[in-house]
């Protein structure tokens, strides 16, 4: 049996939580249970736990132990992507509830509450959560969850957890925190009063770059878990036991890579900060961005991401991503190869990101290869 991995510190528990050495042959490394059933007892119970694969599965159910414990939740469910786990919570509602989400929420979550939920029944408003008389405002009497995302994607804005869990508490609502971004390395929502934590696996928890995932954990058991669980179990939106493997694999090195990448993007954030092709440096770990006291209170580091508002237009901030040798455009993020993206042309007509906006995923490269790289791109360079 593995230890309580809860009392341990996270590079502890990201090893120990979820695995244990297998009984049947002392292995270290899990084996991957492809069984889709399982044995019934003479009285015709479960002795296993396991029924069918739909409800429950070895490797499943150990990812989904070992995400509770690094997020300091109770329990949690695994889904076959970000989305789906959104997705999900979403359905737990009923129609006429209403939700708040920010207004430069994750673009998808923007396109399945106006395309799915919308006509579905769900009543919502976008807002600007790091405005708490916005946000106040915007409560209704029949408001079931708020929903936040900080640092935001790709925008870098810093929502104040602890505020926004009050201030949802005290209409009746639950508080939905993506923690996708910081990773619970260096956030834990939970802690602060958040009710739920949704993240996209995909990016720093499987970290890299290989498989698609999500997870919902939440801080006890509460009706909206219930029902989520519920509607997955029924629904079937599973990830498969490889993938499952794949993302508990990952989530050994999470606090090294994510502590490594969040140190070389401040170097970089504050490098490119200095640099006459930039405009603007969007990231909460320098003094001048607006969130950094709330950042420097519930972040432990600012995390791997930013964004750089390049000075010119459109085409000057896509001419910069042809420049790049190490940085390769493509969208995603928390892998570790370094990725740059326009993301304008990436979201649909309607997302406020700025024209000139190009967001960086900063991977595990020398920070020296890293700048030196941004350097000959920003100056115009092409040595390609
Ligand atoms: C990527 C991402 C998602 C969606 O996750 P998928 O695994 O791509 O479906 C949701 N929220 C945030 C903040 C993300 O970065």
């Amino acid at each position: 049996m593995s230890p309580d991995a809860s009392s341990f510190l996270p590079e502890t528990q990201a090893i120990h939580s979820g695995r244990g050495i297998d009984p049947a042959t002392g292995a270290l490394t899990p084996p991957i249970y492809l069984s889709t059933t399982f044995e019934r007892g003479e009285d015709g119970t479960y002795p296993s736990g396991y029924i069918y694969g739909r409800s429950g599965n070895p490797n499943r159910n150990a990812l989904a132990a070992a995400l509770a414990t690094l997020e300091q939740g109770t329990a949690a469910a695994v889904f076959g992507s970000g989305s789906a786990a959104t997705f999900t919570l979403l359905q737990a509602l009923t129609p006429r509830d209403h939700v708040i989400a920010p207004r430069n929420v994750y673009f998808g979550v923007q396109e399945m509450l106006a395309k799915i939920f919308a006509p579905w029944g769900l009543l919502y408003t976008l807002v600007d959560t790091t405005d708490l008389a916005a946000l106040a405002a915007a409560l209704r009497s029949n408001t079931r969850l708020i929903l936040i995302e900080t640092p935001s994607n790709p925008q870098l804005a810093i929502t104040d957890i602890g505020a926004v869990a009050t201030l949802a508490h005290q209409a009746g609502a639950y508080l939905a925190c993506d923690n996708t971004i910081p990773s619970p390395v260096l956030q834990t929502p939970l802690s602060l009063g958040a009710d739920v934590v949704i993240h996209a696996t995909t990016k720093y928890l499987a970290g890299h770059s290989d498989v698609i995932g999500g997870a919902v954990v939440t801080k006890t058991a509460n009706p909206l878990f219930d029902q989520l669980r519920l509607i997955q179990t029924m629904g079937g939106a599973i990830p498969s036991p490889f993938d499952c493997w794949l993302t508990l694999r990952g989530l050994q090195t999470l606090p090294l890579r994510v502590r490594a990448q969040s140190q070389t993007a401040l170097t970089l954030a504050q490098w490119l900060a200095q640099h006459p092709a930039v405009e603007r440096v969007l990231y909460p770990g320098l003094p001048e961005h607006d969130g950094h006291g709330i950042a420097q209170q519930q972040m432990q580091g600012y995390g791997g991401l930013l964004s750089i508002l390049v000075k010119g237009d459109q085409d000057a901030a896509l001419a910069v991503t042809t420049r790049t040798q190490l940085f390769t455009r493509a969208t995603s993020f928390g892998g570790p190869h370094s990725t740059i993206e326009h993301r304008a042309s990436i979201e649909a007509p309607g997302s406020e990101t700025p024209a000139n906006l190009l967001r960086l995923s900063v991977g595990l490269e020398h920070v020296e290869d890293l700048i030196a790289d941004l350097d000959r791109a920003l100056g115009g360079k092409n040595e390609k």
